[in-house]
């Protein structure tokens, strides 16, 4: 007699089927999947895909949009009143000027995505960008003081993330205070870019090229959707190709990918690596003047050689401020004869190389009418570094437009670039004597 099966038995292996099926079920549902990716160290940063900002009567609301959740620590600084932001990694996938403030912006379009920045409730702009490597931010710049209501990222009905921003106003005095109690050591946290260790017997010239801006800072904002820290950093790396070439030089970047980078980071990242050059790149917009174009190259000096120099200094030593840094740390100015000496030389040093890149331009674009200028610029402060910021051309004007988006134009810039470099380096690389200029920078400190 065959063994019956007992209705205990089929019973078991019925549930046994229905647990496998819902283990499976459960194993398939892409929300469970993506909420482990969160708890791995080594997931994909999320990707945040829009932002926008709403008002519901006094509380205004930035709300971005994330594939997962993060951990926002946000709190607020004044002298510029500014609420930040700071998160792990996120992949903006955003428009950069999609937080400027309509009227800001260049752009004969509007920005394609995202929130419109527009004076209503308590938030003037906002950026968000990488502030370090495995860190982002965002910077929302204050119409007037405010108090953070909240900062968090819940998920939302769709399995999307929302990171949500509530302000309120609040008054002056309350403001300053909640600053002065949330300040902190940001400039100490972050550490100097190291410089090159390779080959400590390498003993060729090491030039330092600075693409400007980067991460949060955006730079200026030209025709369309061309952003400056973009097209200044798709220039120094075709720079950097071209100087290479010849294997006559170490040539290093302040930043090799669209990252923050301070001010000060930049020249400690030049002295460091024992930089013999500087060359900072920029490529900025004047917005009193449409018709100003052509390049532009800049020294550092105490007074401005004019004002229009003046308030470009001014602008590029706002960047810090921009990325949510305190003031700019300018510690460079010590009284020591040694000291002066040093730097009378690095100055000198750095005009000679400047008049040499106006007449190596010449042949190959077009120069601002009064090419050679000088200001306070932060970032040329380095005292030991011959160092000059060359402003490629003017993002407002559609002539300097035209021609920095082509990669011929770039090719043959860099190409004048690395002309006057070897220029600059001739005496040294290949025959010494009195060398063109040594005699340069006699004449400069006479
Ligand atoms: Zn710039």
């Amino acid at each position: 007699m065959p063994p019956s099966r007992s209705p205990i038995r089929n019973l078991t292996s019925a549930l046994t089927v229905l647990a496998l099926l819902i283990v499976s079920s459960v194993s398939l549902f892409p929300g469970s999947a993506a909420a482990r990716e969160d708890a791995s160290p080594d997931a994909a940063p999320p990707i945040a895909s829009s932002a926008h900002i709403d008002q519901v009567l006094d509380t205004t609301r930035l709300v971005f949009d994330l594939s997962g959740a993060v951990e926002p620590d946000a709190f607020v600084m004044a002298d510029p009143d500014r609420v930040i932001i700071d998160l792990p990694e996120i992949v903006f996938q955003i428009d950069p000027r999609s937080g400027q403030p309509k009227d800001a912006r260049p752009s004969r379009r509007r920005g394609v995505s995202g929130a419109k920045a527009s004076e209503t409730g308590v938030i003037s702009s906002f950026r968000f960008g990488l502030f370090a490597p495995g860190k982002s931010r965002i910077v929302i710049d204050l119409a007037k003081p405010a108090r953070i209501v909240r900062a968090i990222s819940e998920p939302g009905p769709d399995g999307r993330h929302r990171l949500q921003v509530e302000l309120a106003p609040t008054d002056a005095a309350t403001f300053r205070r909640t600053a002065r109690a949330m300040a902190r050591e940001i400039i100490a946290e972050r550490p100097a870019p190291a410089p090159d260790a390779s080959g400590a017997d390498d003993r060729r010239p090491v030039i330092v090229i600075d693409p400007g801006h980067g991460g949060i800072d955006s730079g200026a904002q030209g025709i369309g959707s061309v952003i400056e820290k973009a097209l200044v950093f798709d220039f120094s790396k075709v720079l950097e190709a071209r100087l290479s070439e010849g294997g006559k030089y170490k040539v290093l970047l302040t930043r090799n990918s669209d990252v923050f980078v301070s001010l000060a980071d930049r020249v400690k990242f030049a002295r460091n690596s024992n930089a013999s050059l500087f060359i900072s790149i920029h490529a900025d917009t004047i917005s009193e003047a449409a018709g100003v174009s052509g390049a532009t190259v800049y020294t550092v000096s105490d007074k401005a050689s004019d004002a229009q120099a003046a308030k470009l200094a001014e602008k590029e030593n706002d960047a810090d401020a921009a990325a949510g840094l305190g003031g700019p740390e300018d510690g460079a100015d010590v009284s020591d004869i040694l000291f002066d000496l040093t730097r009378r030389e690095t100055r000198a040093y750095s005009h000679v190389f400047a008049r040499s890149l106006v007449a190596y331009w010449n042949g190959a674009g077009r120069l601002n009418k009064n090419p050679l200028r000088s200001a306070g610029f932060l970032v040329l402060k380095a005292p030991d570094v011959p160092s000059v910021l060359l402003e490629l051309g003017y993002l407002s004007s559609e002539k300097d437009m035209a021609a920095l988006m082509k990669p011929q134009w770039r090719e043959k810039a860099a190409g004048a670039m690395v002309e006057a470099i070897d220029k600059f380096f001739a005496p040294r690389i290949g025959a010494g004597g009195q060398t063109e200029a040594a005699e340069g920078v006699a004449a400069a400190q006479r």
